[in-house]
């Protein structure tokens, strides 16, 4: 046999080997779900509990014990077991000296104590190699077996072969183990589960505060004052004709909004001769939430391709029509095809289109196991290049549709822009000063500076 073939088998999963027993304490939920989950994946449990008595929540294969007697029968326990009962260790102090244990546990607040609670188990039995795992499965999911939102699993834990016990646990599970490294991360592993999307909250609370004053900014201009100068009522417009000027111009300032903090990160590094300083806050904040920026102009963009493509069946638009076709019956006079508006619409249905096709194109590439494929440069190219590039078709678009209103009287009711003209502020600034930046005698400080350079370098030799 060669010697591949020997390190093949060497790294395989060893199926036929017995399994070594492990220990819950706790019957809760959570040491039911696991322990429910651990016979099936071929381990033998044995329960550590105040109470021995059988019940039949608990699964069927699994012993029952006192915490004592079951913590002898394993080298591997799970505390499956709240925080603020962890006092009940101490006694079996001696029982679980050198014993691997798993602290699973959670809290209710973001850093609820000084101290992460595998920290505290770990000072509280300082003779035992404590593990922090599972916290971010829950037991339902492991009870159902739709583990589909949460397959991964952080461990962390200052021994590496205890750490490297449970990973085998985990990863015989189904389950993915993720090394987070020494318990000093568990702290950050025990936030996780009560975090709530929190990349996400700066783009949802700003693309509904956009949405909202342009939908309100809509409904003054199209409704309210055609109501009050023409007496037309359009309130119907509030149902698919300002929701569709709303989504776009809300996923074209979005867009820009995605390329505008490498802007003023460009801006801040060439300033400042210098890459080795921090950027603003905000700024690091807000390039952090780039993607969810861009997932969420796509959502919009999306939406607007869905309530143009529904315009044709809509009773304003055929009343429309035909009310230009009997004016022209009525008149006797066919009116000739505009060529120039025949270029003007097909103009920007194709760059709508075509910048829709780059908008999806950015959104796949985003996904994980899509970026997990392309290596960073291919990943650059198209979030950045081709980012630019959608943002140019997608300016045009909106340039070339509403371009004819810029100049005429009639759009500014009440001495306002029309909504297209204040949307393109963002994107027009966006693509100006990229323009500028790419000019050679200011890309090449900013291509020295990004590559090391300093303007006044501190620590010269
Ligand atoms: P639970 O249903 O309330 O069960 C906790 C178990 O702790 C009880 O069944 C009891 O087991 C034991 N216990 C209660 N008081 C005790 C005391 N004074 N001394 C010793 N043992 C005591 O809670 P759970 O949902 O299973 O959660 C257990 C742990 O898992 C928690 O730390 C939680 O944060 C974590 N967790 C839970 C989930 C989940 O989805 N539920 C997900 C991730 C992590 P006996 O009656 O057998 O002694």
């Amino acid at each position: 046999m060669n010697k591949n073939c020997s390190n093949i088998m060497a790294l395989a999963p060893s199926t036929s080997n017995k399994r070594e027993t492990v220990c819950i304490f706790g019957t809760g939920d959570f040491g039911r779900a696991l322990g429910h989950k651990m016979i099936q994946s071929g381990y033998p449990v044995v329960y550590g509990s105040r109470s021995t008595q059988i019940s039949s929540l608990i699964p069927k294969d699994a012993e029952l014990l006192s915490h004592a007697e079951a913590a002898q029968k394993a080298a591997i326990i799970i505390i499956a077991i709240q925080r603020h009962h962890y006092n009940f260790l101490i006694p079996l102090a001696e029982i679980l000296h050198g014993k691997v244990l798993v602290d699973i546990s959670n809290n209710l607040k973001l850093n609820q104590y000084p101290e992460s609670n595998a920290e505290y188990l770990a000072q509280l039995l300082p003779g035992s190699r404590v593990v922090k795992a599972f916290n971010t499965v829950s037991a339902w999911a492991l009870q159902s077996g739709t583990l589909d939102a949460s397959r991964q699993v952080f461990v962390c834990g200052d021994d590496v072969e205890a750490k490297q016990m449970v990973m085998n646990i985990v990863r015989a599970l189904g389950l993915t183990p993720l090394d987070k490294g020494s318990l000093l991360a568990a702290q950050e592993i025990e936030n996780y589960p009560l975090q709530l999307f929190p990349m996400w909250k700066f783009p949802i609370f700003l693309s509904l505060g956009l949405t909202a004053f342009f939908f309100f900014y809509c409904l003054a201009l199209d409704v309210i004052y055609t109501y009050i100068y023409e007496k037309k009522n359009f309130s119907f417009f509030i149902a698919i004709t300002i929701p569709n000027r709303v989504c776009p111009v809300v996923a074209l300032i979005l867009l820009a909004l995605v390329y505008l903090p490498g802007i003023f990160a460009a801006i801040i590094q060439l300033y400042r001769g210098t890459k080795y300083r921090r950027f603003p806050d905000w700024l690091d904040k807000w390039m952090l939430c780039r993607k969810q920026l861009g997932l969420i102009a796509l959502a919009f963009a999306s939406l607007h391709v869905v309530f143009t493509l529904v315009t044709p069946m809509r009773a304003f638009v055929s009343w429309r029509t035909s009310k230009g076709i009997i004016s022209q019956a009525l008149n006797n006079k066919t009116e000739p095809l505009n060529n120039t508006n025949a270029w003007i619409s097909d103009c920007y249905l194709a760059l709508g289109i075509l910048g829709f096709f780059l908008f999806v194109l950015l959104g796949i590439t985003s996904l994980p196991s899509v970026s997990n494929n392309v290596n960073w440069r291919e990943f650059r190219f198209v979030q950045s290049k081709l980012g630019y590039l959608a943002l140019i078709l997608c300016t045009a678009h909106t340039l070339v549709y509403g371009g004819k209103w810029f100049l005429s009287p009639s759009a500014y009711k009440w001495y306002l822009p029309n909504i297209y003209m204040l949307s393109l502020v963002i994107p027009c600034a966006v693509l100006v000063v990229k323009f500028v930046l790419i000019f050679p005698c200011v890309d090449k400080p900013l291509t020295q500076i990004r590559q090391g350079w300093e303007r006044n370098p501190k620590h010269s030799k």
